[in-house]
């Protein structure tokens, strides 16, 4: 768990919260990254996770045993720390992962392209999204003109070049956010590391392809990104109609 109450200072990163990993891991690279999730805190950006050796002694045993407990050795680090250990130790089939963002651009970028003509998206003054509603709105002349249902990706922080996941976000409402966790979930199922991890080193590429997954995922019509002050925010359209 990254417990938000325990904190610790780091001479690197500053104060984080406490997570907590095997000591293989934190001394290692490549040995498999495991993750266990607190059914408490399912949104947790940085769950207790262990090596694929220290995942077959706890299978072997059962449950987290001393036996266990003993081998893996849980030693905690702050959340900063937590990502680079994580990025170093994850494996993962790059095939798979190439794969699915090929099939997701493929998918969404002749449909985005029929939304942008069939809108004139490029054409209206301004754009809004109201997270309460889920939904984007472009005016012209203070007049709405084209009404859009829309699920948050995430978010690129040009500060940080970062992204992170909606799900993550404690600033965005569950309604706008909810899809973003399916995407997570099947990122366990193929084993990616950038479906699962809640933030990492990214480009703003990274944004446009993760957005594309969810495209795809929710059978979505358009990707659209607004600017914040640090980044983009970074959206799938699900519908669309004129309401001018
Ligand atoms: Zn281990
Ligand atoms: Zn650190």
């Amino acid at each position: 768990m990254s417990d938000s109450e325990h904190q610790i200072e780091c001479s690197r990163h500053g104060k984080t919260n406490v997570t907590f990993l095997c000591r293989h891991l934190v001394e290692g690279e490549k040995l498999g990254f495991n993750l266990a999730y607190d059914p408490e805190n399912p949104d947790d950006l940085c769950p207790d996770a262990w090596c694929d050796e220290c995942d077959k002694v706890l299978d072997a045993e059962g449950g987290w045993t001393g036996k266990f407990e003993k081998f893996a050795d849980i030693k905690v680090l702050c959340s900063r720390c937590y990502e680079d250990v994580r990025d170093r130790n994850w494996v993962q089939d790059e095939e798979i992962f190439h794969d699915l963002v090929r099939s997701s651009f493929s998918f969404i970028e002749p449909r985005h392209e029929a939304f942008l003509s069939e809108y004139k998206v490029d054409e209206h003054e301004r754009w809004d999204w109201y997270q309460e509603t889920a939904k984007l709105v472009f005016s012209h002349n203070g007049k709405p003109q084209v009404e859009a249902d829309i699920q948050f990706s995430g978010t690129f922080s040009t500060s940080s070049n970062t992204w992170m996941w909606a799900w993550v976000n404690n600033s965005l409402s569950e309604i706008v956010k909810s899809s973003s966790r399916e995407i997570k979930e099947l990122g366990e199922e193929l084993g990616l590391k950038q479906l699962v991890a809640g933030r990492y080193a990214a480009t703003e590429v990274d944004g446009w392809e993760m957005t594309s997954v969810l495209a795809k995922h929710l059978n979505a019509i358009g990707v659209y990104r607004t600017p914040s002050d640090n980044g983009f925010t970074y959206m799938v359209i699900t519908l669309a109609k004129w309401v001018g």
